[in-house]
């Protein structure tokens, strides 16, 4: 008989859990250790994913034929976070009890600690991201096996070959069409694991140290963009803090102020996956802080393609947007101040904004999407306080001074001045204003505001 490793998020070879315990299992007992990829349109689709972040799509539920087919003994997968997953696994788990001797391990693989291992004193999850991080810097402190990475004894290129037979469905999958971008996409992300881990070191050992001073200038390529690696599951978070670690005196919490402000992020990506885990209504489309889906948001549909297109006349927000049309990414400061443009200037509900990500996004993950809209929004975790409303030129004077992300991403205000290039519509005469062929600001951000705040105030005091 043989063993199956059913690879979902997590087609790489290093640090995989489930394929290490598939590999002693074969090691053991079972003749070939069978590797499965199910490429589903479906699921994607369910996630919003961006096109340009999958690869391929399959159909769902071939895992019977498979196992079936195969004579496979022994399944192995790793437990995903996500509802309709957890859903699909469930199914699978059922159909697969019905064969006799056909025997399903789960494992622990996407986060660091497993979710219900980080509670508060009283058995909680936590909600607030502060104590959870402490309590999770703790736990990965004190007991080392969170860390440990497994190696799969059987990850070398002569067996994986092996490993990788391929198994072709009946139904060949209908290829995604090719977004336009794809070359781009290609150039810029290369795939392949090799690949993650050589972007992981060099940042490591160029740019982490300095990540403290450099992450919130947009222009400076200060972070590691390796999210889309992250997302994909093609490095894991634990390789990723090991080597920060290693790096750092096998410090997480003190040390080199860049490296452990980076772990800290590692520590965010976690932190939105515990939440993911505990509260699987955050999958359903609900807001953690429920009463805020009271608020009475706006469904204007020409300002929101305004805010999709980069075309708001707000050049720093434009700038953001062009750069996710661009190259599928978007600085992490950039997120924040379109994301609380769109709610708290547009009015629009977060969710829009949330999905718009999700299509475009090559880093697109549910968990971090959700969280970082929520956050922006004020209607989740420990999100900043509804009463803050970023100011788009305040921000753009800030984190942009001498407008180097504007100019990079909105070409019609390459000319204008450090001063002119945050407020064109402002700083120029209308006729000069005109000759730019930029749009003027599609609404006033201090009556947006007003309005905005009006809103959750009202929201907020019902009880
Ligand atoms: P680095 O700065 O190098 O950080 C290293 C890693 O830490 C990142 O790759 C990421 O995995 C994690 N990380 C860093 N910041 C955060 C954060 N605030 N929340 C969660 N994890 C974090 N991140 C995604 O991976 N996918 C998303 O779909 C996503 N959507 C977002 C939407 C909004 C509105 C906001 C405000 C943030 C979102 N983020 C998302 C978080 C963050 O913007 C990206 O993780 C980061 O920009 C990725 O770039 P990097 O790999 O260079 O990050």
């Amino acid at each position: 008989k043989n063993s199956l490793i059913w690879f979902r998020n997590d087609l790489r070879l290093k640090d995989n859990t489930a394929l290490y315990a598939a590999s002693m299992r074969s090691r053991v007992g079972n003749k070939y250790l069978i590797g499965l990829y199910i490429l589903s349109e479906e699921e994607w689709a369910d996630h919003d994913e961006a096109p340009r972040a999958a690869r391929k799509a399959d159909v769902a539920g071939i895992v019977e034929a498979v196992v079936r087919e195969m004579e496979i003994s022994h399944v192995f997968w790793n437990a995903e976070l996500m509802i309709n997953e957890q859903r699909r696994d469930a199914a699978v788990r059922k159909v697969l009890s019905r064969l006799s001797n056909v025997h399903v391990e789960e494992c622990d693989d996407q986060c660091v600690v497993p979710p219900r291992d980080v509670r508060t004193k009283t058995g909680n999850p936590y909600a607030v991201f502060t104590p959870f991080y402490n309590s999770w810097c703790k736990l990965v402190e004190t007991e080392p096996h969170y860390l440990e990475l497994s190696e799969s004894p059987d990850a070398n290129p002569a067996t994986a070959k092996e490993l990788f037979a391929e198994y072709f469905t009946k139904n060949p999958p209908s290829s995604h069409p090719h977004p336009l971008d794809d070359d781009l996409m290609r150039r810029r992300y290369p795939a392949g694991e090799q690949e993650a881990h050589d972007r992981l070191h060099k940042f490591v050992k160029e740019r982490a140290t300095k990540y403290h001073q450099g992450r919130d200038s947009p222009h400076q390529e200060a972070t590691s963009i390796l999210s889309p690696y992250l997302n994909a599951g093609i490095i894991t978070t634990r390789q990723c803090i090991a080597v920060a670690r290693s790096a750092n005196k096998n410090k997480i919490t003190t040390g080199d102020d860049g490296l452990k402000t980076w772990i800290k992020e590692l520590g965010w990506r976690e932190f939105y996956r515990h939440i993911l885990a505990n509260f699987p209504r955050i999958c359903m489309g609900r807001a953690f802080q429920r009463k805020t889906e009271r608020v009475q948001w706006s469904d204007n549909e020409e300002l929101f393609q305004k805010w999709c297109e980069g075309k708001t006349g707000f050049p720093i927000v434009d700038a953001g947007m062009r750069q996710l049309h661009a190259i599928g990414y978007m600085h992490n400061r950039l997120r924040m101040i379109v994301a609380c443009f769109l709610v708290k200037d547009l009015l629009i509900n977060w969710q829009w904004g949330e999905k718009f990500f999700m299509n475009n996004l090559i880093d697109g993950d549910l968990a971090s999407n959700n969280g970082g809209w929520q956050w922006s929004a004020s209607t989740g975790t420990d999100s900043q306080p509804y009463f803050r409303v970023f100011n788009p030129l305040l921000q753009s004077q800030r984190f942009d001074p001498k407008g180097e992300y504007i100019r990079r991403w909105v070409p019609e205000l390459k000319q204008l001045s450090d001063k002119q290039i945050h407020e064109p519509y402002r700083a120029l005469s209308p006729k000069e204003f005109a000759k730019l062929g930029y749009p003027k600001p599609i609404v006033d951000h201090a009556a947006s505001k007003k309005i905005y705040m009006d809103e959750f105030k009202r929201v907020l005091a019902l009880s």
